[in-house]
């Protein structure tokens, strides 16, 4: 049978976008389906203009930094507006690249949304009517979409994609949630000035990261003027006069003018006809794949977040071209999900490889532990009462570093570096025979000779 196409991709973030690219640059007849701008969640609804607003915030705290370095500011003013219109103009921007990444791969757009038909065949609801294409083999990589809890109230409310596209800043907000978006939005908006309130259901921020960073995070967050509630729920939300009326289980009341709802991410799988033609999917919607990305169907595949393994960007990426190289270049590739780096750009922000000290623990019969907390250099002379926390796990049978972490200026950018150590395999001793660079901050993670006493 002919197919209109030999690949035809569901979904133009990440993942999507970079298998059906390779695809295209090995010569296969590959189309791709959006129905909204090429670049998925990452470009244009989180990774980048998420990072565009970190950036911006941390303009605040430089200002304030300088003064005992000699600088005077006289006058220093924050426009929201100014900042969205720029952010909005990245974006275009890079949704022209991605398509013209796609065009110069020989890769076909559709816009439009797509539905299986069956097995081989996909129809895409057009601007000008609906469309049936069919393809040899098919790639959903339809990504995920915020969750919102059952709450009484608790409607309107924003999630991320609202947060990043607010028209003005909100003097309060509350934040529900501790994980990677609470704590990073959470720093975003408290650095330019909003009263933020982050409710949590957990003791601390950030469950899964090792117990000393989310302390520690979480301390630094207050410090800088987060209001933290802790082991509390939001009973209800009554809506008053434009504000919101935030009763949490402990009996306390929050008023906000922004309510930020961040309590995770759903595959985005519904209404795709993907269980019509025989995909399967777990409880949360995920759709379940073997180690080659293929689904339950034998032509169908999935990569990304739609199959909730590790949902970040470039682990998205590499399942994607994994995907491309075994079908259409010859090179079988399976993905490694050991000791892939993780950074929430949270203020300050974390940066994390390898197993926590609690895996560890469960993992290895003894465990060595390097913690240092200190004062960056920096902030002798600015006066920033912010600590710097760098932990590095070691399994003491082969010596080998099994987990680095750290809560600091720059850990994302520091911790990318190390991760290329932890993944080779690097030992303690290698780390210790490693030169510092003087001085840094990152050269605390070659010079910590002494395990805690107690570990
Ligand atoms: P996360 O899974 O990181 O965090 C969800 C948060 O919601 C947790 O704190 C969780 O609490 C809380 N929660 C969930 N259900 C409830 C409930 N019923 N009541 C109260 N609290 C609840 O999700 P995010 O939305 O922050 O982010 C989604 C995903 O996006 C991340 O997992 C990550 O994969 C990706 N991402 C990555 C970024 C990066 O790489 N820097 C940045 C942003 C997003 P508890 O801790 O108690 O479980």
């Amino acid at each position: 049978m002919a197919f209109d196409y030999e690949l035809l991709t569901i979904g133009a973030g990440s993942g999507g976008v970079a298998a059906t690219r390779r695809a295209g640059n090995y010569g296969v007849r590959a189309a791709i389906c959006e129905e909204d701008r090429v670049g998925g969640t990452c470009v244009l609804r989180g990774c980048i203009p998420k990072k565009l607003l970190v950036y911006a915030s941390h303009f605040a705290e430089e200002l304030e930094d300088s003064t005992n370095f000699g600088w005077s500011v006289s006058e220093s003013k924050f426009d929201w507006p100014t900042l969205m219109r720029n952010k909005n103009a990245e974006l275009d921007r890079l949704n022209r690249i991605y398509k013209t990444l796609l065009s110069d791969a020989s890769v076909d757009l559709i816009s439009g949304r797509a539905r299986l038909v069956d097995p081989h065949t996909v129809e895409v609801a057009t601007a000008s009517g609906p469309r049936q294409v069919t393809a040899e083999t098919i790639l959903a990589s339809t990504g995920g979409w915020p969750v919102k809890p059952p709450v009484p109230g608790l409607d309107p409310v924003l999630t991320s994609t609202e947060a990043l596209d607010l028209p003005e800043l909100p003097e309060r907000i509350v934040i529900i949630g501790g994980g990677y978006i609470a704590v990073e939005f959470a720093g975003i908006f408290n650095t330019l000035g909003v009263r933020v309130t982050e409710v949590i259901r957990a003791d601390h921020v950030l469950r899964g990261f090792d117990e000393d960073i989310r302390r520690h995070l979480q301390s630094e967050m207050i410090r800088q003027g987060v209001r933290m509630k802790s082991s509390v729920t939001i009973s209800k939300v009554d809506n008053v006069s434009g504000a919101h009326k935030v009763q949490l289980s402990d009996g306390d009341v929050i008023e906000a003018d922004e309510l930020l709802c961040a309590m995770g991410r759903a595959p985005n799988t519904s209404s795709l006809g993907l269980t019509d033609v025989g995909v399967k999917l777990a409880d949360n919607g995920a759709i379940k794949v073997d180690e080659w990305s293929r689904t339950s169907v034998h032509n169908i595949y999935a990569v990304g977040d739609c199959t909730d393994r590790l949902n970040l960007t470039p682990v998205a990426i590499a399942e994607g071209r994994a995907l491309a190289d075994t079908l259409y270049n010859d090179d079988p590739k399976k993905m490694d999900y050991d000791n892939i780096p993780r950074a929430v750009f949270s203020q300050p922000p974390v940066g994390t490889v390898g197993l926590t000290e609690m895996e560890a623990r469960k993992r290895f019969k003894e465990v060595k532990i390097y913690r240092s907390e200190f004062r960056p250099l920096k902030a002798t002379l600015s006066g920033n009462g912010g600590r710097t926390l760098m932990k590095l796990v070691v399994d003491q049978e082969s010596g080998r570093v099994i987990g680095c972490h750290m809560v600091g200026d720059d850990a994302a950018e520091i911790i990318q570096g190390i991760a290329i150590a932890v993944k080779c395999g690097a030992s303690k001793a290698q780390f210790d025979a490693t030169m510092a660079i003087h001085p840094t901050a990152s050269e605390e993670f070659v010079t910590m000779y002494e395990p805690l006493l107690d570990a």
